[in-house]
């Protein structure tokens, strides 16, 4: 089989082919040589045959003719002699006996038409009935020569005057009594002849009669009178034959200059010969017909042979080229190309399959397995050679008609990788079933898309799997199983834009990348991965710890790595973070909402200061509820469904009123009053906090105004969220509203809560600067529960700090909150600015802040927010309370 196969592997073509074509044309001339041959063999045959047939014929002919004259004659010879040996023995002389003789001589001659002697010149004669008939030859005596002979001659055939038949006279001569010459002869009446041959059916291009031993024509048909006594012409060949007494057939020009075979017949009696010829003319004529008939025949069939070989020629040069092409395919294309045998061994390779599999020469793969040249599992996990024998099988059974897949090879040479792009289809080649392999190298496409994949998936940073690979692989989890639970824990890093902002990024990037190696690899050890979702965020997935035990230990665990000091330029730095952690199936089955609510608890434990908080769905803004609180919320903007009520900031050292706090209402039409704690955050997380805090700032100022319209000017602090400070349009609409109320920037101060300021420290600050530049003023507030850092408190445009009313509730009862408290006035007062307590619910606590030197103080022991009617009605109450004490 493998010889068969050797038409790809080797470049034997040319020989082969001019092998081929020499033996197609040799074969198509010979049968052209033997086609020519036989024809005209047979065109020779035909010659000869019909020659022989007319020989055949004029021959018999000739004899017959020969035969009949002959006895003619020798009837005529023997009443001639009778008369001759009469006179002779009687001695006659007289004319009257004379007739006599001849008369009675006659009576027994059924042959001679008359008998005559001829002598001193005279002839007497007798016809045929005995009757005298002398007159008629008297002209005739003339003509023959008195000279003796027993052998008869012949005269020239003429007419007598009498009649108008033609007459062949013989004579012998002889001496009479007298001693005198004299001839004795008969006429014969030469139609006789004529009429034999007539009866004998001489056709139109023959001709027969007799011509005597000198070459005179006796007799001739057709046209007897034309040629009759004329000697044979000089080029006759029966002139050359006339001494011969043996049959023969001889070729040459008639009398009439025709070209005539002639069946020459010479009598063994007499000195003549009977000639029957036939025109070569008559029988080349129709051969010559015969013969170019069948020449153009041969030439037809000969013009189509040639024509059929050229067809063939064209055919063969096709298929062979057919061939060269399939060999060029095969030998010059840039993919590798495997002939494979039913019992799955290669049975060829092309030179690029070789170079492919880093062998020295192609023939190097013959005999071998596909699975032989394959590492032993595929990149899939199939076994190759049972991957291999799958496909085999069915191409081979036919339930597959081409076969395309990915596969990987080893190459021969360093045990490499080689992978491929396999196409594989049945092939007959001269009655082996073949299996075709194509393969195109796709090993530098893959290792081009690994490594795009790398990068798209990874963070070029830390080096970490990024947000894109976080979400596959928990889809890929979900996907693949989908009962497994696993947690995603959110984390980011606590205080991680200070380390930004007082290192430099350089720094910030290198502690980042210090981070992503501890944590990676101590999350290797707990079988948990880690991605970077971006900034100071990760992402931890993780199949095992699945009670809150076991995250809260892992949580623990991440807390101690990240704890670990860290030297980042030439400082060392603790680091902390907050993790919000969210599990499948539990919270959602999708990586969007497992990441949600990963960083709706992460904000949690952010805001409540924990390390990690568990996501919990009653913690959620993002439910329905929310939603129907959110397009509530919305309309009491627009239709007055919000309130603000006011509580009195207090002077500590004088205990005067100094301002008001507004603080916004939302009465809702079925659940009564709501506490902004429930619908702030809701409004933050959407664009609805922008028209809520505009409503704030409005109605607040026009309540100042109306307030001071009845002498009752103070001063109003107004919360604002960071996300107002988002807004570019937030500080041209605070002019604007300053403006259309009429109020002094001085009478306003805005409070912005300290966690908030951390998110975006430096749009914060942009903004919070052109809000100062109207004159506005700036207040801190829930201070201490974010991270702010000293430095970049320092930077901010503030005049106020709010002390947090956590710190300040429990700052009789807990001396670490005092402490908190008693510092962060110190802190305050050395920045220069006023420092506010909040949550002051009783006596106690207002004289210890008043101690530690605390400006202003607002809580439920001076009041709680009031409408603005309360107020008026408070503030009369407290004139007049301080008209009593006055
Ligand atoms: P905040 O700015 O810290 O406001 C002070 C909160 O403490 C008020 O709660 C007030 O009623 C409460 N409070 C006052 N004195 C005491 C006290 O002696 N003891 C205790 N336990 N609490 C006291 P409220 O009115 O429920 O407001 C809650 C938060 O809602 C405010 O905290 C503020 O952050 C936000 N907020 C209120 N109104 C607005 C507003 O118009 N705009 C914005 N953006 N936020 C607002
Ligand atoms: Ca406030
Ligand atoms: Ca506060």
């Amino acid at each position: 089989m493998t010889s068969n196969l050797d038409f790809f592997a080797h470049a034997r073509g040319a020989t082969r082919r001019q092998r081929i074509g020499v033996t197609f044309y040799s074969g198509v001339l010979l049968v052209l040589v033997l086609l020519i041959g036989i024809s005209g063999w047979s065109s020779y045959r035909d010659y000869s045959s019909s020659s022989a047939l007319v020989r055949q014929n004029i021959s018999a002919l000739a004899r017959s003719l020969e035969g009949y004259i002959s006895s003619l004659l020798l009837q005529s010879y023997a009443s001639m002699y009778v008369v001759a040996d009469d006179l002779n023995a009687t001695g006659v002389t007289s004319d009257q006996d004379t007739l006599e003789v001849l008369a009675k001589a006659m009576r027994y001659d059924p042959i001679s038409a008359y008998l005559f002697v001829v002598r001193d010149d005279r002839a007497l004669a007798v016809d045929n009935r005995g009757h005298p008939a002398s007159e008629e030859f008297k002209a005739l005596a003339g003509q023959f020569p008195l000279e003796v002979g027993e052998r008869p001659i012949f005269g020239r055939v003429q007419r007598l005057p009498s009649s108008n038949n033609l007459y062949l006279p013989m004579l012998i001569g002889q001496r009479d009594a007298k001693g005198r010459i004299q001839r004795v002869g008969a006429l014969i009446d030469a139609d006789r002849i004529g009429e034999l041959l007539r009866r004998l059916g001489l056709a139109a291009e023959m001709n027969a009669g007799m011509i005597d031993n000198d070459g005179m024509i006796l007799y001739r048909m057709p046209e007897p009178s034309g040629y009759v006594g004329l000697p044979l012409p000089a080029d006759s060949p029966l002139r050359k034959r006339l001494e011969i007494p043996r049959f023969a057939v001889v070729e040459g020009p008639s009398i009439d200059g025709s070209n005539t075979l002639f069946a020459d017949a010479p009598s063994a009696s007499f000195p003549i010969h009977a000639v029957v010829g036939q025109t070569t003319a008559s029988f080349l004529i129709p051969w010559l017909k015969r013969t170019a008939f069948s020449a153009a025949l041969l030439l037809i069939s000969a013009l189509a042979i040639g024509l059929a070989a050229w067809q063939l020629r064209l055919l063969i040069g096709e298929i062979s080229q057919n061939g060269r092409f399939y060999r060029q395919l095969f030998t010059d294309i840039n993919d590798g190309v495997l002939l494979i045998g039913v019992d799955g061994r290669v049975q060829a390779a092309n030179q690029r399959a070789g170079q492919m599999f880093g062998v020295a020469a192609p023939e190097a793969l013959i005999g071998m397995l596909p699975s032989e040249l394959s590492p032993k599992f595929q990149p899939d996990g199939r076994l190759s050679l049972i991957a291999s024998r799958a496909n085999l099988g069915n191409l081979l059974s036919g339930a597959q008609r081409q076969v395309d897949c990915e596969w990987q090879f080893l190459r021969r040479d360093n045990q490499q990788p080689l992978d491929c792009e396999a196409h594989a289809t049945l092939f007959r080649w001269q009655n082996n079933t073949l299996l075709m392999l194509v393969l195109h190298d796709i090993t530098e496409r893959k290792r081009y898309l690994a490594e795009q994949e790398y990068l798209a998936s990874h963070d070029s940073l830390t080096g970490l799997p990024n947000r894109y690979w976080l979400v596959r692989d928990i889809e890929q989890r979900i996907a693949n199983r989908p009962e497994q639970r696993f947690a995603v824990l959110l984390l980011d890093m606590n205080r991680f834009k200070e380390v930004n902002d007082t290192l430099g990024h350089q720094h910030g990037d290198a502690v980042l990348q210090e981070v992503g190696k501890r944590l990676g690899g101590w999350l290797r050890t707990q079988d948990a991965d880690i991605a970077r979702l971006g900034g100071d965020e990760m992402a931890i997935v993780t199949s095992h710890l699945l009670d809150e035990v076991a995250i809260t230990g892992l949580c623990q665990g991440v807390g101690q790595v990240l704890g670990q000091p860290l030297l980042a330029g030439g400082i060392q730095i603790e680091l902390a973070a907050s993790i919000g952690v969210a599990s499948y199936p539990e919270h959602g089955d999708n990586p969007g909402d497992l990441l949600r609510c990963a960083d709706i608890a992460m904000y949690q434990a952010k805001n409540s200061r924990r390390d990690f908080v568990l996501y919990q769905r009653s913690d959620d803004n993002y439910t329905p509820e929310r939603l129907a609180m959110h397009t509530g919320l919305g309309r009491a903007i627009r239709e007055g469904g919000l309130h603000l009520h006011f509580q009195p900031k207090v002077r500590l050292s004088d205990r005067q009123v100094v301002g008001f706090e507004a603080l916004l209402r939302w009465d809702h039409p079925e659940r009564g009053m709501v506490p902004p704690s429930e619908f702030i955050p809701l409004a933050e997380s959407t664009e609805l906090i922008h028209p809520l805090t505009h409503w704030v700032l409005n109605e607040a100022l026009r309540q100042l105004r109306q307030w001071s319209e009845r002498g009752l000017g103070t001063c109003m602090a107004i919360n604002i969220s960071a996300n107002n400070l988002r807004n570019p349009h937030f500080v041209s609409e605070l002019q604007a509203l300053l403006n259309e109320h009429q109020v002094a920037a001085e009478l306003i101060e805005l409070e912005v809560t300290e966690g908030t300021l951390l998110e975006d420290p430096e749009m914060a600050l942009r903004s919070l600067q052109a809000i100062r530049d109207l004159g506005v003023t700036l207040s801190i507030d829930d201070f201490g529960t974010g991270y702010s850092s000293l430095a970049y408190l320092k930077r901010l445009p503030v005049q106020v700090l709010k002390i947090d009313r956590t710190f300040v509730s429990a700052m009789t009862s807990n001396f670490s909150d005092a402490m908190i408290v008693q510092s962060t006035v110190a802190l305050g007062h050395n920045f220069g600015m006023q420092v506010v307590a909040e949550g002051v619910e009783d006596a106690a606590t207002a004289e210890a802040l008043e101690r530690l030197g605390c400006d202003i103080a607002q809580g439920y022991y001076f009041s709680r927010p009031m409408s603005a009617d309360q107020v008026t009605t408070w503030r009369l109450q407290r004139q007049l309370e301080a008209l009593d004490i006055g």
